[in-house]
């Protein structure tokens, strides 16, 4: 079958799941000609195998709130695809987690980790909890009463989750003290833990950090640099924060972080000093406008980071954070290059006016895979029970942003030497899980 029927037989399959159709068409829009001209991959169906999970699961969780009332939530996890490893990627709490939501990121995460060059196979979960505004002991409660749910199904060699947006490390820890607790076993089944109980050393600034070194790696083939550029970054979290810390360390100049209220502009750039005191503010669960009195700049209440003048944008909140019309403010604003943090945070009309206006563009599956690359560090250094130093792993996740860069250059630039990141980066992540599920036969 072809990849047009395919997509059109999805659509009629799940016309209620925008979002995953959303990923499944951003990857066709690369795919297509190349899928359409192998005979083996239609053969064996691959398009319509890889667009179809594995298995879902899905449980409800009961947890207690502080007044001792009886909270119900609904968890997943979509184990998409595992050719080429174990199943991996993060878990997800927010009140906009859906199977839809669930389903596009466990699709993006598939090719995002086979572009790491890492044995690991494509997964998400998440639940539609909202941590916003719980206590400590809420979270924690949750979290136990989560992985007691979850932990049937995942295992160091068979699912590792981690975190994702509204999962940090404190919520890894208590989900992996209850699997440890029912398993009676201390393995790798969750990456982004603790330091000091088998974590790795930089997972918590990879994805940021990973970003801002794709970012250099793009910057240099354009024969350009960093150095005091504008910066805009969206999300105040941990994509964003280590962005900002690892855009000013190479002499960049950062002047935007956001959240779901409003946009913070600090024109004369926010310094290594006001970036920790963002990720203190935020750890303690303070508003970010509190920042205005502080150091000064502007609160801009409900606004996006995207009709200010810079040139170069770091979308690091969520997904379609970037539509059409913040698009074409970028390109007015002047912003010569755009690298996703987030996962498909510019949704397809944005992209199409990236491309015709020459900005220079990566998709997350690219730039943003940094953080599960170092969790696949994570995972090595769990199964032989050792620790690497900051700087080896730091190197490391170096030479992997570099390896995702060029990967996306190879199979991304066309006759007249023009880049097109998105289109590089969809058919080598395609065509590594392709080639192994041709391998495999048909099971
Ligand atoms: N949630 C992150 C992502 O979107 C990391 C997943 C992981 O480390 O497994 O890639």
């Amino acid at each position: 079958m072809k990849s047009n029927q395919i997509l059109q037989d999805l659509k009629q399959k799940y016309p209620h799941e925008p979002e995953f159709i959303q990923a499944v068409e951003e990857l066709l829009e690369d795919i297509a000609p190349m899928y359409d001209d192998n005979q083996t991959y239609q053969d064996l169906d691959i398009l319509g195998r890889v667009t179809e999970p594995d298995r879902m699961f899905s449980f409800r969780i009961n947890w207690e709130d502080d007044k001792g009332n009886i909270q119900v939530n609904r968890g997943w996890r979509v184990q998409f695809n595992n050719a080429l490893g174990p199943y991996k990627g993060g878990i997800r709490f927010h009140p906009t987690v859906s199977p839809s939501v669930l389903k596009f990121l466990g699709f993006e995460q598939i090719f995002k980790n086979a572009l790491t060059g890492l044995p690991m196979g494509g997964a998400k979960g998440g639940s539609d909890f909202d941590p916003k505004g719980k206590s400590d002991n809420e979270i924690r409660r949750f979290c136990y009463a989560f992985m007691r749910e979850l932990a049937p199904y995942v295992g160091a060699d068979m699912d590792i989750p981690a975190g994702d947006i509204g999962v940090g490390g404190r919520e890894v820890n208590y989900m992996f003290a209850m699997y440890k607790n029912m398993s009676r076993e201390f393995t790798g089944v969750l990456t982004g833990k603790g330091v000091g109980h088998g974590g790795s050393l930089i997972r918590t600034e990879a994805t940021g950090f990973g970003l801002v070194y794709f970012l250099k790696n793009m910057l240099d083939t354009a024969n350009d640099t960093i150095t005091d550029k504008k910066v805009l970054i969206s999300g105040a979290g941990n994509v964003a924060s280590y962005a900002a810390k690892k855009v000013i360390e190479l002499g960049g100049k950062v002047i935007t972080l956001s959240d779901s209220v409003g946009t913070l502009h600090d024109a004369e750039g926010f310094s290594q000093e006001k970036i920790d005191w963002v990720i203190a503010q935020k750890a303690s669960r303070k508003p970010l406008k509190d920042y205005v009195q502080k150091f000064g700049g502007e609160w801009l209440e409900g606004k996006r980071p995207w009709a200010i003048k810079a040139d170069i944008a770091l979308p690091c909140a969520t997904q379609n954070e970037i539509n059409a019309t913040d698009a074409q403010n970028l390109v007015d604003n002047g912003v010569k290059y755009v690298a996703e943090g987030a996962n498909m945070p510019s949704d397809a009309d944005a992209i199409s006016i990236f491309q015709n206006n020459n900005i220079i563009y990566s998709p997350g599956k690219a730039s943003n895979a940094g953080g599960v690359a170092v969790s696949g560090l994570e995972m090595s250094q769990n199964s032989v029970r050792q620790y690497s130093s900051f700087e080896t792993l730091d190197k490391q996740l170096q030479d992997i942003m570099k390896n995702i860069h060029d990967a996306c250059v190879e199979y991304g630039t066309s006759d007249d030497g023009k880049i097109d990141y998105k289109k590089g980066a969809n058919i080598a992540g395609f065509s590594r899980v392709a080639d192994s599920l041709v391998n495999y036969g048909i099971l």
